[in-house]
């Protein structure tokens, strides 16, 4: 009984992490909430929920264990600096933990 339900969800496990390869962490403007959507160039995204134009990529700090919200890619090409993290200057990766998506 235990073996097959570990099966399950190992099989379910891998499906997941093939939908999720196309899917990045966005966060909201307007709640600062992070939300995981379909990747797009076409910034900033619409919320799924609300239909509004409100999440830029997020942005993810090791040390504060926090996401942010990627400066417009404009920014980024011209400034390096600001791929690191506001509070401790860690430098920011486009990828992290997913969980407390709200
Ligand atoms: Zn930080």
């Amino acid at each position: 009984m235990l073996l097959t339900a570990v099966t399950l969800a190992g099989c379910a496990g891998g499906r997941d992490a093939a939908e999720q390869a196309n899917q990045i962490v966005y966060i909201d403007g307007e709640t600062q909430s992070t939300i995981v959507a379909d990747v797009t160039d076409d910034l900033p995204a619409v919320h799924p929920q609300t239909g509004r134009r409100t999440l830029m990529p997020g942005l993810y700090c090791n040390s504060c264990d926090t996401w942010h919200s990627s400066p417009p890619i404009e920014v980024l090409q011209r400034n390096p600096a600001a791929r690191q993290c506001p509070a401790c200057r860690s430098p920011l990766t486009n990828t992290g933990p997913i969980a407390n998506s709200q």
